[in-house]
């Protein structure tokens, strides 16, 4: 038996993390069936040979082996401490240590000045600039770390070598309030003797375009850096350099490099610098802290393919819908160019189809410096994008060598799923990679038109399939942060985190992006985003830094709701979307007041569940309580005494099922009016963001597990498999996007890839692979296993990667046998549902057999 796969805070090895009582987490291999922790022992040491030792805790008889905290004497920024554990249980000890991990801390102070490194006229340009010291080291370093950030994004090189693989470097955080540093091992890179830092600085969210507005400038006007490097030599010398009246700053190659519209680059300015002096300037108000996320990273390569399209353009297929840069290798004459426009689909001729990117020129365009072969990838944006269509120069680009270089979140593979029928495998594989290209630092709704913001909506209907897909609580750990930050003083939470839209020189004819930022299923990811990372992980810490958040959202809209408890304010986006919806209109026909009263019950249920996690039990009595009164407010406000639902939309009647909102004895009747809804409309949905996400569990929690799979399985459309069957391979913002004639929704917003109706996922797995958490026991450490083939479905496979280890599932029909195989992790139980009772399963594996009743 051996423990492996130790985790700092849910990282390896994590350099520059903020000052805390860490926890660690653990996992174990080879144990015996059945097994649970008995014992652990942490020991945690100043030095890898464990000599210098720091805190034992003993051998402790407790079975926790995930997020177990530090309880020794005070650690200290900017040392490295080791960490290992061993374990006992069911019999055994671990033969020996696990191998060792180590942590830093960052420092907790800021202390570097920020120097501005263009002119302050420079508020209108979109260049990239340069900054540039060298230093000389009079020792041989031993350990050397850069501390870095900056007003717009960066990235760093020493001695002509980059820091790091990381792009978008500092990330995107409500800037006003929050900016994060980067802590960067430069231990390699640095010499004695003499030794240069470079550093180019792009506009970025900071300065750069931001919005549908064309507006700019939505936090500052002016590029600046700030950064430190500490480098200690083998007897302890120690020497700082930092940002400082004395570095330098010029013009770089990039005349452009905007988030949306992509990068002008001209090769013949490499090497062309002229350098002024920079100016320090004032610090930002903001709390300058470590990144403790994932930073947005290089993720895979695609070769591009040529196409043939009728318009007789240079297009390439790269086969998927993405979210990142092309990386081109070009040869030929000085000053030539080259230029490419990066785009989502093909329209129904079979050209490609740039509509629906609005402003977003999504373009490169560069020039050659004529020195042989050149190689260039755009450093400072991502795109949106399938195609490239090469505008010019397509002479001088070598056709073998074009590859698209994906990038996002730098996450750990969160579950793996498949099953028989090829098109739900699709759809999954969609839902991910939708996933994948809208997770750039930020949780967004697209990745190529002139949005690509936070908006909270969507993140709270795809939070829960999000943790399962991918190990993204860190992720929206920050992104919660920047929620709080964002939040109003009397709780309001803003359409968007960070929230640019309050920064938008406001406009007439959109008051919905204004005050008063209460907008139902928007809003509520105030509350919805915290549980479900609790969900997932079991890390109260999560809870308790939300909790207040969480309750100044509901007591605002318990406020605006006032004695009656119906919340009926306006505007609200409602069930945004919606096929229900009047032609041309964007909102669904569910009246506003039953979406908002709907999820102002079921944000405050969560904020009752979560005050019983927290050990807040008066609190959690209180919001029961309230959730009752607001049930009752709903059912005599939105049912008739016999259980007709006031609106005659498959969404309100969706929405009471899946968050139990009705008596139960109208159930029946509410799920029977459903399945007539959807007989109406030849089992096809009519939901938007708010009702789809909720409308298989609707279904196949009150007990027509058979309409959700009919519905799942439709493939004309609307449906998740229309997309599938059209050649998608993101999920599509409309269900309508491309029509089945082959024109398009309206190019005004119309994105291939919106994760919000992968929200289905959930279900999916849950559904058709089988596994869910077990509704009062969080990071699945007691699972449900209830396999429910339906649908013609006859094998699936999945597999979540807990914080115990892989739990997976697979199950087979064969005639009316059902064979199941599960594998619980070490250290947790599940409990296996079949139609012929349930079974309690310890660690192993497991083999079931049982009639499978047609
Ligand atoms: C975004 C959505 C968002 C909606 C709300 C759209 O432009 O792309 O996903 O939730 O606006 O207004």
């Amino acid at each position: 038996m051996k423990i492996f796969d130790l985790h700092i805070e849910g990282q390896r090895n994590p350099l520059g993390m903020k000052l805390s009582s860490p926890r660690f987490s653990w996992k174990f291999l080879d144990t015996p069936r059945g097994f649970t922790q008995e014992t652990f022992r942490i020991q945690v040491s100043g030095d890898l040979a464990f000599h210098n030792m720091i805190w034992d805790s003993g051998v402790v008889s407790d079975s926790q082996s995930h997020l177990v905290e530090y309880r020794g004497v005070s650690l200290h920024a900017g040392r490295r401490y080791w960490v290992r554990v061993r374990a006992s249980g069911g019999g055994e000890k671990t033969e020996e240590w696990c191998a060792p991990e180590w942590f830093e801390f960052a420092p907790s102070k800021w202390r570097s000045a920020f120097i501005a490194v263009e002119s302050d006229s420079s508020a209108r340009s979109s260049a990239v600039r340069l900054v540039r010291k060298d230093f000389f080291l009079p020792f041989a370093p031993k350990t050397a770390r850069l501390y870095a950030t900056a007003l717009g994004t960066y990235r760093a090189d020493l001695n002509g070598k980059p820091v790091s693989d990381a792009i978008l470097a500092p990330g995107w955080t409500s800037y006003d309030q929050r900016l994060a540093f980067q802590c960067y091992d430069i231990g390699t890179l640095v010499v004695r003797g003499n030794n240069e830092i470079r550093c180019l600085v792009s506009p970025g969210w900071y300065k750069g375009f931001l919005g549908w507005r064309k507006q700019r400038n939505l936090y500052g006007k002016r590029l600046a850096l700030s950064a430190w490097m500490e480098i200690v030599g083998e007897s302890g010398q120690r020497m700082v350099f930092e940002t400082d009246g004395s570095w330098e700053s010029s013009a770089s190659p990039w005349s452009c490099a905007e988030l949306y519209h992509g990068e002008v680059y001209d090769a013949r300015l490499e090497d062309c610098e002229e350098w002024e002096p920079v100016e320090v300037i004032m610090p930002p108000k903001a709390v300058i802290l470590p990144q403790e996320w994932p930073s947005v990273r290089p993720q895979g390569e695609l070769w591009g393919q040529p196409i043939k399209t009728p318009d007789g353009m240079s297009v390439f297929d790269f086969g998927r819908n993405i979210s990142g840069v092309v990386r081109i290798v070009a040869h030929g004459p000085q000053g030539s160019r080259i230029v490419i426009r990066h785009a989502e689909t093909l329209d129904r001729f079979g050209n490609v189809y740039y509509g629906n990117l609005r402003s977003a020129r999504q373009t490169i365009d560069y020039t050659l410096s004529g020195k042989g072969a050149e190689s260039f990838a755009p450093q400072f944006c991502t795109m949106g994008f399938r195609y490239i269509v090469v505008e010019q120069g397509i002479e001088f680009l070598d056709q073998t060598n074009l590859t698209a270089v994906v990038y996002h979140s730098d996450f750990e593979p969160g579950m793996e799923f498949e099953c028989s029928h090829s098109g739900i495998s699709k759809l999954h594989e969609n839902i991910l990679w939708g996933w994948k290209g809208n997770a750039v630092d930020v949780p967004t709704d697209c990745p190529q038109r002139d949005e690509r913001l936070g908006w909270t909506g969507d993140a709270q209907v795809f939070a829960s399939t999000a943790l399962r897909l991918t190990k993204s609580d860190l992720f929206f750990r920050k992104w919660l942060g920047d929620l709080r930050s964002d939040q109003h003083p009397d709780g309001a939470v803003p359409l968007v985190v960070p929230d640019v839209l309050s920064r938008f020189r406001q406009p007439k004819n959109e008051p919905i992006m204004g005050p008063p930022h209460t907008a139902a299923g928007w809003s509520d990811a105030a509350v919805v985003v915290p549980w479900e990372v609790y969900r997932a992980t079991g890390d109260v810490r999560v809870l308790r830094e939300s909790f207040q958040s969480m309750l100044a959202w509901v007591n605002r809209v318990r406020d605006i709701a006032g004695e009656r408890l119906i919340w009926n304010q306006s505007p609200q986006l409602g069930d945004w979307l919606a096929l229900d919806a009047k032609e041309g209109s964007f909102f669904g026909a569910t009246p506003t007041d039953l979406v908002a009263t709907a999820c102002f019950a079921r944000s405050v249920e969560l904020v009752a569940k979560a005050a019983r996690a927290l050990g807040k039990n008066g609190m959690a009595k209180e919001y029961r309580v309230l959730h009752g009164r607001i049930l009752k407010a709903f059912q005599d406000e939105f049912l008739t005494a016999n259980g007709r639902v006031a609106a005659p939309t498959q969404t309100a009647h969706a929405l009471i099922l899946a968050w139990e909102l009705c008596p139960g004895s109208h159930r029946q009747r509410i799920v029977d009016d459903l399945a007539s809804l959807l007989g109406q409309n030849n089992g096809h949905l009519t939901t938007g963001f708010l009702g789809t996400p909720v409308l298989c569990d609707a279904l196949s929690g009150a007990g027509r597990s058979d309409l959700a799979y009919a519905l799942l399985l439709k493939e004309d459309y609307p449906s998740w498999l229309y997309q599938v069957g059209r050649g998608a391979t993101t999920v599509w913002e409309h269900w309508d996007g491309m029509k089945p004639d082959g024109t398009m929704w309206n190019p005004k917003m119309n994105s291939f890839n919106h994760y919000a109706y992968g929200a289905v996922g959930d279900w999916m797995y849950r559904t058709i692979g089988g596994i869910r958490l077990d509704p009062d026991v969080p990071a699945y450490r007691r699972t449900i296993l209830r396999p429910k083939p339906e649908g013609g479905i006859t094998w699936a496979r999945h597999t979540v990667e807990t914080p115990y280890g892989s739990l997976s599932m697979s199950w087979e029909i064969n005639g009316d046998i059902l064979k199941v195989q599960a594998m619980v992790p070490p250290n947790t139980t599940a409990c296996l549902m079949l139609p012929d009772g349930e079974k309690e399963l310890g660690a192993g594996s497991w083999t079931e057999e049982c009639i499978w009743p047609q």
